[in-house]
């Protein structure tokens, strides 16, 4: 699917004598090509407006229909967005692929910014041997290759599945602006991908998980983060 860039431009009609400003209409083109008629509010009887009335309103300028009393405002506006639910289902189609295919687990993800999509990805994880190649992940990264970034402030996450918490902190290590998701956790569990007990770990103590987490050499620790503090060029992150 493409989300192709277009032009839309609404118009209020204002009735003269009565300076009753009607509902709004809308004509939209994609760029580069004719424009449509707009959807006006038409008196019965009437003819379509002609082109120089529809070349008035793309110029921006109010426009009277001859012999109408009507009067054409013209109002700048921006294109709606692709719905959500579009992103959604197009990352749907694709993790039903990912699996028919062979590539792997049965999600995917899309990076979207300003309604064009600048990331995809679905798990690779079983293809790779790489247990971080989840979608969202996946899609993160083109994303971020894709815009020359490490961080992606101003996009939305689309995933397929609610995000694990891995996926969850690359979303915000990303600084997203938001995620979409449409499976929850609980379906995910049910077809074998439960990381309900991750989110419990996480709430434990490091000495209480199941992964065994000690510290050692705290004395020599930090010498990383003083590299760091004296390093003039460090780009913050
Ligand atoms: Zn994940």
């Amino acid at each position: 699917m493409r989300h192709g860039p277009w032009q839309e431009r609404r118009f209020e009609c204002v009735d003269g004598p009565v300076k009753k400003v009607l509902p709004g209409a809308a004509c939209k083109r994609r760029l580069g090509q004719a424009h449509e008629r707009p959807r006006a509010p038409r008196r019965p009887g009437t003819k379509r407006r002609d082109s120089r009335m529809m070349e008035a309103i793309w110029a921006g300028a109010p426009v009277s229909l001859p012999g109408s009393r009507f009067q054409f405002l013209s109002i700048e506006s921006d294109p709606p967005m692709p719905s959500p639910s579009s992103f959604l289902r197009e990352a749907i189609e694709m993790a039903v692929q990912n699996v028919t295919t062979g590539q792997g687990g049965p999600f995917a993800a899309l990076v979207v910014r300003d309604g064009e999509i600048v990331g995809r990805g679905t798990n690779v994880v079983t293809t790779l041997n790489d247990p971080t190649a989840h979608a969202e992940v996946t899609a993160i990264r083109r994303a971020c290759d894709a815009l020359d970034d490490f961080e992606l402030a101003g996009c939305t996450l689309y995933a397929t599945c609610e995000p694990c918490p891995m996926c969850l902190g690359a979303a915000y290590w990303a600084r997203l602006d938001r995620v979409y998701y449409a499976a929850t956790q609980e379906d995910a569990a049910e077809a074998g991908f439960d990381d309900h007990h991750i989110y419990e770990e996480m709430a434990k103590p490091p000495t209480e998980r199941q992964i065994p987490m000690d510290q050692a050499l705290s004395e020599e620790a930090n010498r990383p983060f003083e590299a760091w503090l004296d390093y003039e060029d460090r780009v913050a992150y």
